[in-house]
C-alpha cells in the first residue's frame, strides 16, 4: 500500500509501505478515505520534535471504512464510515472516564514511530487504529467528510480552547493565532455566545477564515494588538484568550491581552522549558492559565450540534484537496503558506 513517509528534515515521499494487519484482537484496520495534514505535523517534518523513525507513515487526522476487525472489537462494524482523534484511547481507564481520553493509560499517537515502536500515521491507503472500541466514533450520516476529519483534531482543540478559556454568552474573547485550530476556537467562541471574538494573526488569508467564522479579525502588523484589544475592552483586556499558535511570543501575548481575572487557554503545542510569563504577573493579574493536548475523543458527542449547526461553512479551513500522491507537494504548500494554504486534506 501507498504511504507518505517521514525521510529525514524537510524531506517526505509517497512509497510503498507494509500493509497494516491486525496485530491485537482491539485493532480495527481502515481504509483511509480522507487524511489531513496538521500542523502538528510540521514539527517532526522539521525536526523540531525529533526522534521520527525514518520510514514512519505521518499524519494523525483520518476518516475511513472499516475493512477488517480483531476479534474483540465491540460495536463497530466491517463495513462502517468511522472517525477518530489522533490518539487512541481504551474508554475505561481513570482517565478515560474523566474525559481526559489524551492522557489514556494505553493511548499512543497516530504517525509516531519510535526506535521501531509506536503507530503508523493515517497519511495512507489504510490504517491500523488499536483499540479501535475506545478510539473510533461512526460517522453520522449528515456528515461531510470534512467535517468528519475536523472533528477529530482541529476543531475539537479550537472548541476546547474555548471551553479551556471559560467563554460564555458575552464574553470577550481575543485568539492569537488563527491557523485551522485558532480559526475553529474563534467559531466554537461564537457558538458558546461571545459578544466579541478578535482574531489576531499576520496572515491575512487566516484573519479572513477566522472573520468568515464570525470574528473580528486584527492584524498585528497594522496596530499592536494588545492596543487593539485594550480599545476593544474599556482598556482591560479580553475576559478569555485562546493561544494558538504556539511559543513563547504568543503565550505571552496571549497573558498581556488576558484582563485581570481573565483566562489563558493554551492549546497550540509547547515545548519550551519556562512559561513566557512570570508568576508575579499571574498574581498581578489573577490570572488562570490552562494547557494542554486536547481530549478529543470525549469531545466529539458535544461537538455534533456545532457543526450540524452549520452557522458557518467550517470545513473552509481545508483549502487544498489533493490526491495522496500529491502529499508532498501538499507538505511544502502548506509549510511555505503557498497558494493561501490553510490546510490540506489527502485523498488516498
Ligand atoms: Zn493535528
Ligand atoms: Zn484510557
Amino acid at each position: 500500500v501507498r504511504g507518505l513517509t517521514f525521510r529525514g528534515k524537510a524531506r517526505v515521499a509517497v512509497e510503498s509501505v507494509a500493509d497494516p494487519r491486525i496485530e491485537s484482537p482491539g485493532d480495527a484496520i481502515l481504509q483511509v478515505e480522507l487524511a489531513g495534514i496538521c500542523g502538528s505535523d510540521l514539527h517532526p517534518y522539521h525536526e523540531r520534535e525529533r526522534g521520527l523513525d525514518h520510514g514512519t507513515v505521518m499524519g494523525h487526522e483520518y476518516v475511513g471504512r472499516i475493512v477488517e476487525l480483531g476479534s474483540g472489537v465491540a460495536g463497530l462494524a466491517r463495513g462502517e464510515r468511522v472517525l477518530g482523534p489522533f490518539s487512541t484511547s481504551c474508554g475505561s481507564c481513570f482517565y478515560c472516564r474523566r474525559g481526559l481520553t489524551a492522557r489514556c493509560v494505553e493511548g499512543r499517537l497516530f504517525g509516531w514511530v519510535q526506535d521501531g515502536a509506536g503507530l503508523q500515521g493515517a497519511q495512507a491507503e489504510f490504517l491500523r487504529v488499536p483499540l479501535a472500541g475506545g478510539t473510533l466514533v461512526r460517522v453520522p450520516q449528515d456528515l461531510t467528510d470534512i467535517e468528519a476529519l475536523l472533528l477529530g483534531d482541529v476543531l475539537a482543540t479550537g472548541y476546547y480552547g474555548a471551553r479551556r478559556a471559560g467563554v460564555e454568552p458575552g464574553s470577550t474573547v481575543a485568539v492569537v493565532g488563527c491557523g485551522p485550530v485558532g480559526a475553529l476556537a474563534a467559531a466554537a467562541a461564537v457558538h458558546l455566545g461571545a459578544a466579541r471574538v478578535l482574531a489576531i494573526d499576520p496572515l491575512p488569508e487566516r484573519r479572513a477564515l477566522a472573520a468568515a467564522f464570525g470574528a473580528e479579525p486584527l492584524d498585528p502588523h497594522a496596530v499592536p494588538a494588545a492596543d487593539a484589544v485594550r480599545a476593544a475592552t474599556d482598556g482591560r483586556g479580553a475576559d478569555a484568550v485562546v493561544e494558538a499558535a504556539g511559543g513563547p511570543a504568543a503565550l505571552a501575548l496571549a497573558v498581556d491581552l488576558a484582563r485581570p481575572g481573565g483566562t489563558v487557554a493554551a492549546v497550540a503545542v509547547h515545548t519550551e522549558a519556562q512559561l513566557a510569563f512570570s508568576p508575579a504577573q499571574a498574581y498581578d493579574k489573577n490570572l488562570t492559565y490552562r494547557s494542554g493536548r486536547c481530549p478529543a475523543r470525549a469531545l466529539i458527542d458535544e461537538l455534533l450540534p456545532l457543526v450540524r449547526r452549520r452557522r458557518h461553512d467550517l470545513s473552509a479551513v481545508v483549502s487544498h484537496r489533493l490526491p495522496l500522491a500529491d502529499a508532498a507537494r501538499g507538505y511544502a504548500l502548506f509549510d511555505r503558506r503557498e497558494d493561501g494554504c490553510t490546510k490540506v486534506a489527502l485523498v488516498p
